[in-house]
């Protein structure tokens, strides 16, 4: 079920700072069309194997959530809505009461929950329900066997990806601290690409490798002054201040999105760490090679190709960089709900000059531009990709690129066929 975050504002449109780079961002502030940051649950609940997420919202959340996640028959979910009643928001029951019932009772009967997030959402924010106070009530009674931990997931002013954002900073306090030298990856991948990462690093012989988040409770990473952190995602902003607040280096490079985004992501890492070239080139030799033959089979669709992308999922400008430089296609118009000018500080350069970044959404102003522009392909959430077909435009799901694997050496094919495929849909049903 699509929930958007339906946000009216001031149409405002203005020549904001410069984005990194030597051209204008236009920067808007009008409806939004996105998920709420609910959604990051349906990655994060198989990500981290013994947590539970407890939606403190309404039925909508609810029904999102199921239709997003799905309902898993025969498995324990690990995702609930307590859901917010007409008499919670009259003010005549006492929520934090409710609230404490429903978790003795999850947690009485689900004792294998190790790490318990009470998510906030739209009606709780509306009804200013303190869940960070809630936590910590909650955590005098059942830590250390759970837990407790809160985070908003509202579409109150926020897109779906800052769901992961938001909950990946709420670990950040808790972990435990570390002198020792390493390397800590941000962000939740699904376990097999990790893996890959892991291991390219571990034969470059940089062997202190920690992962934020872990696959449980008990694998959550040490964090101190010589830690140096990358990020595997453009969106997890808070995260990172919350990383520096600790002490952490930051890290910059490109975001591993196809061969070169992916080279560039590990010599990075290997520069920091003291990796020869010889050693670097020796390990990325074959993965990489790989990845540009995979690319290589999707460039004749895309060449040439011209594409839009609606500010969505923060992962729009790092994808444009991929398909302008190893696709061939030409970016138009890159919106982005938010530019964070640091860590796309090498993302931002690499783009082509013509192409016209936005920042903020405005939907209609937006809708209008892509009519000026007709782009081959544009990249957008569900509730505008259907009205947009049945007016001709071919369109990606931008909720697709967050829930398949795109990151990497061995996913850079299958990145350029999500682009490709509905390209080549469209020139079938044209024959
Ligand atoms: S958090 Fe807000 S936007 Fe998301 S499903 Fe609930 S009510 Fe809708």
């Amino acid at each position: 079920m699509n929930a958007p975050a339906r946000i009216k504002g001031p149409t405002t449109l203005v020549h904001g700072p410069r984005g990194g780079c030597d051209r204008p961002v236009l920067k808007e502030r009008g409806q939004r069309e996105v998920f709420c940051g609910l959604t990051g649950i349906v990655w994060l609940h198989r990500k981290i194997q013994d947590a539970f997420f407890l939606v403190v919202g309404s039925r909508t959340c609810a029904h999102l959530l199921q239709s997003a996640a799905g309902v898993m028959i025969f498995a324990e979910p690990r995702f609930a809505t307590a859901v917010i009643d007409e008499r919670d928001l009259a003010g005549l029951a006492d929520a934090h009461d409710e609230l404490d019932r429903v978790v003795t009772e999850l947690l009485a009967r689900r004792p294998d929950i190790k790490l318990l997030f009470l998510v906030g959402s739209c009606p709780s924010e509306v009804i200013k329900l303190d869940l960070a106070k809630a936590a910590e009530r909650l955590n005098r009674n059942y830590h250390p066997a759970t837990r407790v931990l809160a985070y908003s997931g509202s579409g109150i002013e926020t897109t779906f990806t800052e769901g992961e954002d938001a909950c990946l900073a709420s670990l950040v306090p808790d972990l435990a601290a570390t002198d020792a030298s390493q390397l800590l990856l941000v962000g939740a991948l699904p376990d097999i690409v990790e893996d890959q990462f892991l291991r390219m690093l571990s034969a470059m012989g940089i062997d202190s490798v920690a992962v934020l988040p872990g696959r449980n409770a008990d694998a959550m990473p040490a964090v101190g002054p010589n830690t140096s952190y990358m990020l595997l995602q453009p969106f997890l902003t808070e995260t990172a201040a919350r990383l520096a607040g600790r002490g952490a280096q930051y890290l910059p490079a490109l975001f591993p999105f196809g061969a070169a985004g992916t080279r560039a992501f590990l010599a990075a890492a290997a520069a920091r760490f003291g990796v020869s070239d010889e050693t670097f080139e020796a390990v990325i030799a074959a993965p990489e090679k790989r990845a540009h033959e995979a690319i290589a089979r999707h460039r004749p669709t895309l060449a040439g190709k011209s594409i839009s992308f609606f500010p969505d999922s923060q992962l729009e400008p790092p994808l444009a960089r991929f398909l302008a430089e190893e696709c061939d296609m030409r970016p138009i118009e890159v919106g982005s709900p938010y530019l964070h000018r640091q860590h796309l500080a090498e993302e931002l350069p690499r783009l082509p000059q013509d192409v016209r970044l936005s920042e903020g959404q405005d939907v209609d102003r937006q809708l209008a531009r892509l009519e000026d522009d007709g782009p081959d392909l544009t990249v957008c959430g569900l509730g505008l990709a259907n009205p947009l077909e049945a007016r001709g435009y071919r369109t990606k799901w931008a909720i697709e690129l967050i829930f398949s694997p795109i990151h990497g050496f061995e996913q850079a094919g299958d990145l350029a066929e999500l682009f490709a495929r509905p390209l080549q849909r469209a020139e079938r049903l044209a024959v």
